[in-house]
């Protein structure tokens, strides 16, 4: 059997790479000619690859690893817990510490009456419980006919074939199809699709088009509506101000079910423990995952209310994961939650990083490319456009651009990511300000080669 290590040299890593593993989200055979690069290390913010180079990592991992890299505490904690009990279920009659611990913990950090924790092993399969909750929940209510969710289009909820059928991305729509009940309504994308209306009227447009789908597809069908406090994935889409006060209006109106999924947005992304508390949402679930952890293990979580909680418990919850309450992930979750309590992580990012993160990122409207920054605690985009005045899309295929400056910032040792022709980044919340300072000289390096290659690539140009 070949060892295979740190130590062998790029290449052979990277032909092994590409003849074993397929990648997500990849375009796989590209990928194998190029070679996906090998990271071999990482500590605080910064990764290291297999040829030494340091990376600044401004997406936190996949908007996960909060508290940083290389945290010995959890690396202890993990041990520790697999010495003890590496393994027991949570289904038939038994329970045990890490599990209860970890639910009793974020009962106590989450919002209102969020009092009870179903497992998962990260987002998608807490958002495919979710359905299932809702579902239930009408059911043993006795309506069972009140089994559609709402959900907006552009939206990511995991990639599961239920919970991509739940997100609103085309092209996974394209791929696995659509489950039943599934109703999409737009994003509150103002860049993109406000037109000539102000921000704060097209907030209140695309809030009310909740309003007239629950009337269209008839109150005694609709069970309730997700959305993320925070458009992540879909690029960062920060709502104008206007819209979440109208969307829980909605909700309370109709009595229809809201769930906030936080995966990106909880555990301090947006400057408290959840976005919903940023955004002033009230929810009955809260999907989590990620930052729960740091993304040190896998694991996620639906977060329910009382009320949720009390009907779900009326008859048998035909749903578990073999995984659900993991106990060395629910050690590690915990060890994590320690560490952002107690090293008051949050205040850094309210008090610190936030503000320093907002003032340099927005002081990128500068650049020529550059036609809106959006930021919201630590996760924030930018639109790139051909002429900032009329917010006109480039004539080349989206993405286009978007990936010419996200290939620039992986050259220039700074990873972001591209949505299409958005740039975003999420970087884990204990950056200091020096070290944001060093991520934005690489950031405008990038931009700027980016934008010399456009324009010699005569990429410059308005769609019609
Ligand atoms: N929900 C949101 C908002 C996400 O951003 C993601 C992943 O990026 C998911 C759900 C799916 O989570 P996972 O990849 O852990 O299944």
């Amino acid at each position: 059997m070949v060892t295979i290590t740190n130590h062998m040299p790029t290449a052979e890593l990277q032909a092994l790479d590409a003849a074993h593993h397929v990648h997500p989200f990849s375009a796989n055979n590209a990928l194998g000619q190029e070679g996906a690069r090998v990271i071999t290390r990482a500590k605080g913010v910064w990764l290291t690859d297999s040829e030494g180079e340091e990376i600044l990592d401004g997406m936190a991992g996949l908007w996960c690893v909060n508290i940083g890299y290389g945290r010995e505490e959890l690396a202890e904690v993990a041990a520790r817990q697999i010495r003890e009990l590496p393994y027991y279920n949570t289904f038939f009659k038994t329970t045990h510490v890490p599990a209860i611990a970890l639910a009793q913990k974020l009962a106590e950090l989450a919002p209102g009456d969020l009092n009870h924790v179903f497992f998962s092993s990260g987002g998608s399969d807490a958002n495919d419980t979710n359905i299932r909750l809702v579902r239930t929940y009408w059911q043993n209510k006795g309506q069972p006919d009140k089994n559609i969710i709402i959900s907006r289009k552009n939206a990511y909820h995991g990639s599961s074939v239920a919970s991509s059928a739940l997100g609103g991305m085309a092209g996974m729509h394209a791929q696995s199809g659509m489950i039943p009940n599934i109703h999409h309504i737009n994003q509150p994308n103002w860049w993109a699709e406000g037109g000539d209306m102000a921000p704060a009227e097209f907030g209140l447009a695309r809030a009310r088009e909740l309003e007239e789908a629950i009337l269209e597809l008839g109150q005694d069908r609709v069970a309730a509506f997700i959305a993320e406090p925070v458009q992540g994935a879909g690029g960062v889409i920060v709502a104008p101000d206007t819209y979440w006060p109208e969307i829980q209006r909605i909700c309370d109106k109709y009595g229809i079910l809201l769930i906030a999924d936080e995966v990106i947005c909880g555990f301090g992304r947006t400057g408290n423990w959840f976005g919903s508390q940023t955004l002033g949402i009230r929810p009955h679930i809260m999907t989590v995952a990620k930052g729960m952890s740091s993304g040190y293990v896998p694991i996620g979580a639906s977060i329910i209310c009382d009320e949720v909680a009390e009907v779900i418990g009326m008859d048998e919850f035909n749903h578990g994961y073999t995984y659900s309450g993991h106990p060395v992930a629910a050690a590690v979750a915990l060890e994590n939650l320690r560490i952002l309590e107690e090293e008051k992580i949050i205040d850094h990012v309210r008090e610190v990083a936030a503000p320093y993160l907002k003032q340099k990122w927005e002081g990128l409207l500068d650049h020529p490319l550059v036609g809106e920054a959006k930021i919201v605690g630590m996760m924030g985009s930018i639109a790139l456009t051909p002429h900032k005045a009329s917010r006109a899309k480039f004539a080349s295929e989206a993405g286009t651009v978007g990936y010419i400056c996200r290939e620039r910032c992986f050259k220039n040792n700074v990873i972001m990511r591209h949505v299409g022709d958005r740039m975003i980044i999420s970087p884990p919340l204990v950056i200091t300000p020096a070290e944001i300072d060093e991520m934005f000289v690489r950031i405008r390096k990038s931009l700027d080669e980016a934008y010399a290659e456009i324009q010699k690539r005569d990429l410059l140009k308005s769609a019609a």
